[in-house]
This record gives C-alpha cells, sequence and structure tokens, in this order.
C-alpha cells in the first residue's frame, strides 16, 4: 500500500494526492482556456503568437512594411495613428521601419523585399506603406487579400496621384502572391516607377488589383499626406540608361537576389508604442545599375576675366 502523507492536517495515500493534482490540473486549464482571447493594444510582438480554439480560425497577420529614411517627423505621427487605426479593426499586426543606411540613392522596392524577406516566416500578408501617407477613413478595411492585391490608397481618394493604374502609397498583398510575382525589382533607385513595374508583375501573374469599395469620401478627406515637396524633394534625377531601363519591365530582378545587410534590428517606441527598425544596407551592383548613384551635375566654370584686380 502506499505511503501516508499529512496535506493541510489531511493524511492522504499518494494515489490519492496523484488524484488530487490531476483534479486540479484539469480545474486550471479549463479555467485558462475559458479566457477570452484579447488583440493586443498594442501590436503583437515579432514573432507572432496566437491561441488557436477549435472555434475560430487564427486571423491573419499583417506586417506593415515602411521603406524609410529621413523622416523622422512623418513616423512620429504615422506610428500612434496606425495603432489606433489598426486596432480599431482588430487586426493583428506589427510596424517595420525599414530604413536605409547606406549612400545610394533610395530604392523603396528593395527596401519593402528586404522588410518581405525579414517577416514572411511570421506574417501571413504586408501592407507596403508610405510613411507619410495616413489613413483616415475608417472604411479602408485592412483586412487579408486573400483573392489578390488590395490597393487601399487608390486614384480615386490619393491626394496626388490619380491615373488608373497606380498602385503606390498603400498596398497589401499576401504572401503567397508577393513570393509568386519575386516582389519588386531592385533596379530603381531613386524616385518613381518602381509600384508602376510591380502593376505589371501583378498584371502578367494575372493577379486582378482591387480597391475598396463603399468609399464615400474624396481626394482631400481619405487620407492625409504629409508631404512639402519644397521640404521633402523628390529625387527625380535620371542618369545612365536609367531612364530606359526603368521604363521597362525587368524580369530579372527581385525578392530573390536583393543584395543588401542587415547591419542591426532594434525595437523602438513611439509614445510607447513598439514599432522594429531594421537597419539596412542595399549594395548596388555599379556595373548592371550605374544610377543608383548619379554624379552631381557638371558647374560651368565661371573664368575670371585677365587684368582685373
Ligand atoms: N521615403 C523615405 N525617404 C526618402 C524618400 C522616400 O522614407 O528620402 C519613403 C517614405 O515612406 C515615403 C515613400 O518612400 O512616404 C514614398 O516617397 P515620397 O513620399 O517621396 O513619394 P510620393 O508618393 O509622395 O511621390
Ligand atoms: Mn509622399
Amino acid at each position: 500500500m502506499g505511503q501516508r502523507i499529512n496535506v493541510m492536517g489531511y493524511r492522504l495515500t499518494a494515489s490519492k494526492c496523484l488524484g488530487l493534482c490531476l483534479v486540479l490540473t484539469f480545474v486550471m486549464g479549463c479555467y485558462l482556456a475559458a479566457l477570452p482571447i484579447r488583440y493586443e493594444k498594442e501590436a503583437l510582438p515579432n514573432p507572432v503568437r496566437q491561441r488557436i480554439t477549435s472555434k475560430e480560425l487564427p486571423k491573419k497577420r499583417l506586417a506593415v512594411l515602411v521603406p524609410f529614411r529621413d523622416r523622422f517627423e512623418e513616423l512620429l505621427e504615422f506610428v500612434p495613428h496606425m495603432y489606433s487605426f489598426l486596432n480599431r479593426q482588430k487586426i493583428p499586426f506589427h510596424i517595420f521601419i525599414v530604413q536605409q543606411k547606406d549612400n545610394n540613392r533610395f530604392n523603396r522596392a528593395s527596401l519593402i523585399n528586404v522588410g518581405f524577406k525579414y517577416s514572411q516566416k511570421d506574417y501571413d500578408y504586408i501592407a507596403m506603406h508610405d510613411v507619410d501617407l495616413l489613413p483616415l477613413n475608417n472604411n479602408l478595411k485592412y483586412d487579408y487579400p486573400a483573392a489578390g492585391p488590395v490597393h487601399i490608397s487608390s486614384p480615386q481618394t490619393h491626394p496626388k496621384y490619380h491615373y488608373d493604374t497606380f498602385i503606390g502609397g498603400i498596398l497589401l498583398v499576401k504572401r503567397e502572391h508577393y513570393e509568386l510575382v519575386n516582389g519588386m525589382s531592385n533596379n530603381y533607385w531613386g524616385w518613381g516607377l518602381e509600384d508602376d513595374e510591380f502593376y505589371v508583375r501583378l498584371k502578367d501573374a494575372k493577379l486582378t488589383v482591387m480597391r475598396p469599395s463603399n468609399i464615400t469620401t474624396g481626394i482631400d478627406n481619405t487620407f492625409r499626406h504629409i508631404h512639402d515637396k519644397t521640404y521633402r524633394k523628390r529625387d527625380m534625377r535620371k542618369c545612365f540608361n536609367q531612364r530606359d531601363v526603368t521604363r521597362r519591365r525587368d524580369h530579372q530582378t527581385g525578392l530573390h537576389d536583393v543584395q543588401y545587410n542587415l547591419l542591426n534590428t532594434h525595437t523602438v517606441a513611439v509614445d510607447g508604442l513598439n514599432v522594429t527598425v531594421l537597419n539596412v544596407e542595399l549594395l548596388c551592383d555599379k556595373s548592371r545599375t550605374p544610377w543608383c548613384q548619379c554624379p552631381e551635375p557638371v558647374k560651368p566654370v565661371v573664368k575670371k576675366s585677365a587684368g582685373k584686380k
């Protein structure tokens, strides 16, 4: 027979004690399972974990990828705004600030490729998101784009760009679709056209871009575009054969061959709200894309007239 144990004055056998433990474990388990699933006030950390119950499917997880350099003031507004906006929609998300640290010209598309690679294991879809474009209308839904990419900042509502095939600003793409089209081209150093090239990639892959419906706001009140063009100059220089190459669909480069070093990562809080900063050094193959650095324009030499002192 079992040994007798004294528990709080009661004399129990070891087998009764084991039984009691099992009952207590069961009761605790039931209690924990009955607790409601709560969406964090703050975004989910990386890697995110969600409890899966038999009743509901886990919600898809969104990585907000923000290509970034020298836009600190915009970032201070962006982070609290996006937390409030996405929490209202109960989207599990995390913000990744993909900061370009090399001294090449800004390359928005390559930074998005890097952000995607970093987050792809833990997240189901991405939002390519300009830091200076804040959604104001709560009917702009950032839900999982199962059927095809969803362009949030449509030409009907974007403050600046109004052509039909425009897909810049804010675009949601699920992981499988981003992989399917080999991400974005790495050829676009400097401002512009990388989003138009991505549109052709989606079209070639027979993916239809969808846009939010039931939006009754217009170009003045659907987004806030924090962009003063004299203070934040767009780098529209064109040098070498950049103009020719970047006007064509790129069948070579993309997600699979983006060249970079991830220098370090930081968790940074804005008003107590965490984001992950990826400090990225993009590598440029100057034999292929020499326009990653445009030479300074040659200043005309002003000759001093002789004989004057
Ligand atoms: N961007 C940046 N630093 C730069 C240029 C661009 O961080 O020097 C990022 C930023 O997220 C910005 C986005 O790229 O919102 C798009 O660039 P920009 O606002 O110049 O383009 P727009 O859509 O206003 O023409
Ligand atoms: Mn802008």
